[in-house]
């Protein structure tokens, strides 16, 4: 990596600005940094600063500014795409920036930008409130937010940003500014969907909505052999659920565990998983057509707790651990050539923990209009995601040719649409998805990006060029 050389003057007058850490490859706090999720990643900044609140945030900001630093912005560091970090520059690293505040009355939560989703949950559901987020604790609040956001309750509440009241966003120029609907309203917009172009959020208000403490689950695994009939059949029970009802279908071969039954340790399988976001009573009648289908090597499904399912694929997901290359897709509808597809993928995959998951959609994800967020797929009923995950870097060219070959024909059948949070660039040009994933947006996006970051000074993120 390029080492960008930063003097012992500039160094000692930026510390003397910031209240967290500023740490060079010499400190020892340097390797205590938390990693990156993509073990393809791990970046090599030569300067980190863990801001511990705004004005920090500003004041890095500003130096990384005025020296020509290249930034990288850390909400989670769960970026798929491998923005994370980055080699020679600044990692502005959010993770001391992790408070969560649940005003009960109003039903609001305000989450700082480097708050994790378990951090959000586990404060949220202590008032029975959730603010809709993702299925794998460990993920950041903000870039999953600043891309869209998809969950378990997502066809019943949408988006994370569908849910999004407000943010404070510090910008290039090193101006605080609230983003809502009454406030700076086009930045407002932007940052549902637009991701990190517009500035760091050091803080997101979210709506909450009353779900849990537990709620029906459907978690049941099929032999891939049997993967027709289990698609077939999925599809079809989804078409008949109500909006309280947010599931996906997938093939995975997952490692042995201890919180998993022993006939799925290392065995090819599909994967049904649903959960119901209202009573769960209700909730374990409408998911038993799901565990009715075939004859499951083991079915995990019943009442849980919901901090419960939000953590329960984490061991599976360990942060800088898999390498990993996702490419997503939309499509209307889960027609048979698309499962033959999807099916043909599942039996044929080039490692064991790559997926081929179909999410449905629809809901109240399509009850927003395609111009009302910079969000733009608000039509399709799926998306098929091919996740690539593997270990060794060996694996490398096989498992995303793989992936890329798998994700265009099905992207064949799709919308022309993708989302951006479960792509992929590496040595893509990054504008290729996000003009998929903008369509018409991607216009205002650019007017917007030239307002407020008319420089490109954040670029490291699904780069939208200011326009002309
Ligand atoms: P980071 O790497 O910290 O951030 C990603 C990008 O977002 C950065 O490059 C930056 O451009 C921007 N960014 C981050 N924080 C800020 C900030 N505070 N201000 C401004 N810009 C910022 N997505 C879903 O929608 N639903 C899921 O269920 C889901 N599950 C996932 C599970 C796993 C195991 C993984 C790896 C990803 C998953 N994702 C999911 C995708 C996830 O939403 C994206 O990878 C997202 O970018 C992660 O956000 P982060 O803050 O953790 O990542």
């Amino acid at each position: 990596g390029v080492e960008t050389k930063i003097g012992n003057e500039m160094l000692d007058e930026l510390r003397m600005t910031i209240r967290g850490d500023v740490l060079t490859p010499e400190d020892p706090g340097y390797a205590g940094v938390r990693s990156a999720y993509n073990a393809m990643y791990p970046g090599r900044p030569s300067l980190v600063v863990r801001p511990s609140g705004t004005a920090d945030v500003i004041s890095a900001i500003n130096f990384a500014r005025e020296n020509g630093l290249l930034v990288a912005v850390r909400g989670g560091g769960h970026s798929v795409a491998g923005l994370s970090s980055v080699d020679g520059g600044l990692l502005l690293d959010l993770a001391r920036m992790n408070g969560v505040d649940v005003d009960p009355e109003a039903r609001t939560v305000r989450v700082q930008g480097g708050a994790l989703i378990g951090d959000m949950d586990h404060e949220t559901q202590a008032f029975g409130l959730v603010a809709p987020s993702g299925v794998v604790s460990d993920t950041g609040v903000a870039g999953l937010t600043l891309g869209g956001g998809e969950g378990w309750v997502r066809r019943q509440y949408g988006l994370a940003i569908d849910n999004l009241l407000s943010a404070q966003v510090v910008c290039a120029d090193g101006q605080v500014r609230t983003a809502s609907a009454d406030s700076n309203p086009d930045l407002f917009w932007a940052i549902r969907g637009g991701g990190g172009n517009f500035g760091v959020v050091t803080s997101f208000t979210f709506q909450c909505r009353p779900v849990g403490p537990t709620v029906a689950f459907a978690g049941v695994f099929h032999p891939v052999e049997d993967a027709e009939n289990v698609y077939r059949q999925f599809r079809d029970w989804a078409a008949t659920v109500p909006d309280e009802i947010s599931a996906l279908i997938g093939c995975t071969t997952l490692p042995a565990s201890e919180h998993t039954p022993p006939q799925i340790h290392n065995v090819p399988m599909i994967v049904t998983g649903a959960v119901y976001s209202g009573d769960p009573e209700e909730g374990m009648k409408i998911i038993q057509p799901l565990r009715d289908i075939g004859t499951p090597l083991a079915d995990i499904s019943g009442p849980l707790p919901f901090v419960g399912v939000q953590t329960a694929f984490d061991e599976f997901f360990r942060r800088g651990t898999l390498r990993s290359y996702w490419k997503s897709t939309f499509v209307e509808d889960l027609t048979d050539p698309i499962l033959d597809i999807i099916v043909a993928k599942a039996r044929n995959r080039p490692h064991d923990r790559v997926f081929v998951i179909a999410f449905l959609m629809g809901g109240a994800i399509n009850r927003v209009g395609a111009t009302d967020t910079a969000y733009s797929e608000r039509s399709a009923k799926w998306m098929v995601s091919i996740d690539g995950n593997w270990e060794d870097a060996a694996d490398d060219d096989k498992v995303i040719s793989w992936v890329r070959g798998a994700w265009g024909e099905v992207h064949e059948h799709g919308t022309g649409s993708l989302y951006l949070n479960f792509n992929s660039v590496a040595d893509e040009a990054v504008t290729v998805g996000v003009e998929s994933a903008f369509g018409s947006n991607l216009e205002r996006l650019a007017a917007i990006k030239t307002t407020y970051d008319p420089d490109n000074f954040f670029r490291l993120n699904n780069n939208i060029t200011p326009g002309a």
